[in-house]
């Protein structure tokens, strides 16, 4: 198969004083080469635990895998090394976070940043990978003179664009980027989703992207997992998604049917708040939320079925639905 990246049914916990923290819950994604996939959910729902196990930067303890298989260019990178993982990290996948200082060392220029990564990943002589540095960082919006200055001398969507031009400079076949724009304000935002369009269309670069905003997931993503206490509930392309939304959850994300026009920026506040971890509710963890609950909601747990189109849900609703189709 032509898939960059292959999740199978990942489990992560974390041992807390309260209990155990069922993370990521039996998750499976696929991703092909150029595609860009959007993670969506509420804080907790386990869409960072995610992207730290691909690059296998899950704390441990509290952290531990318990289960599944990440298969990044046909290799399960549960299994590899953790030499190899060095390698892959910020060469073959690169992780943009939230706050830019993270990411960047105070006292290095920017310059000096990009091209350290050049030079260990690549292989290029000191002259030449700063060369390829303040190519970077013209690519990204910045005059190549700038290379010499420090990250404090830099605004925070400048930031973020050098954040972006160490993710980009080693050509990464899949970038993650979390919460990448959220530090910034909203004009500043939307250029550096541009930069991110641009950028990954020049290179042909994989992308998942985890945000809490339908609006960024509209501008840049082909393909949406729509994540809950764990688990991905509702899978779609893009359009699917926006167009038909199934899950009660992803309905309420909406607030009603939305359509790529509208002006869907934020998060719909659902009523209720996140299950605790520990103690996820039996049957369809959704079911102390949800308008549409039955009965039934409360002891069985849905399983993921394709509504057609491999547009995926977890929802008893639906599975009533094939079922009855079936016995026909
Ligand atoms: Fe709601 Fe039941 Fe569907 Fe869960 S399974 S989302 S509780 S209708």
């Amino acid at each position: 198969d032509n898939n960059i990246l292959d999740i199978k049914d990942l489990k992560v916990n974390y041992i807390t004083d309260e209990g155990t923290v069922q993370a990521v819950n039996g998750l499976n994604i696929s991703l092909k080469k150029g595609e860009s996939l959007g993670l969506v959910g509420e804080t907790g729902a386990g869409k960072t635990t995610t992207a730290l196990s691909v690059l296998r930067l899950i704390p441990n303890p509290p952290g531990k895998i318990e289960n599944g298989e990440i298969y990044f260019e046909g290799k399960n990178l549960l299994e590899a090394s953790e030499e190899e993982m060095r390698h892959i990290r910020g060469n073959k996948i690169s992780m943009i976070f939230q706050d830019p200082m993270t990411s960047l060392n105070p006292v290095m220029t920017v310059g000096e940043q990009i091209a350290e990564g050049i030079e260990i990943h690549q292989g290029l002589d000191k002259q030449k990978s700063m060369e390829k540095a303040k190519e970077m960082l013209e690519l990204v919006g910045i005059p190549k003179e700038r290379s010499v200055d420090f990250p404090h001398q830099f605004s925070g969507g400048m930031k973020q664009r050098v954040v972006i031009a160490i993710a980009l400079s080693c050509n990464p076949l899949l970038l993650i980027a979390d919460e990448p724009t959220t530090a910034l304000d909203v004009t500043i935002q939307a250029q550096v989703l541009d930069l991110m369009n641009d950028l990954k269309e020049k290179f042909d670069t994989s992308m998942i992207l985890i945000t809490h905003d339908l609006g960024i997931v509209a501008e840049t993503c082909d393909k949406v997992a729509v994540m809950y206490a764990g688990e991905i509930i509702e899978f779609a392309t893009l359009e699917q998604l926006f167009t038909e939304p199934k899950h009660p959850y992803t309905k309420g994300l909406f607030g009603s049917i939305p359509n790529l026009e509208e002006d869907v920026d934020r998060l719909k506040p659902i009523r209720g708040l996140m299950p605790d971890p520990t103690n996820l509710p039996k049957g369809c963890t959704f079911h102390p939320r949800c308008p549409e609950a039955k009965e039934t909601c409360k002891k069985r747990e849905p399983v993921s079925i394709d509504t057609g189109n491999s547009h995926m849900v977890k929802c008893l609703l639906y599975e009533e639905v094939s079922q009855s189709e079936g016995a026909k």
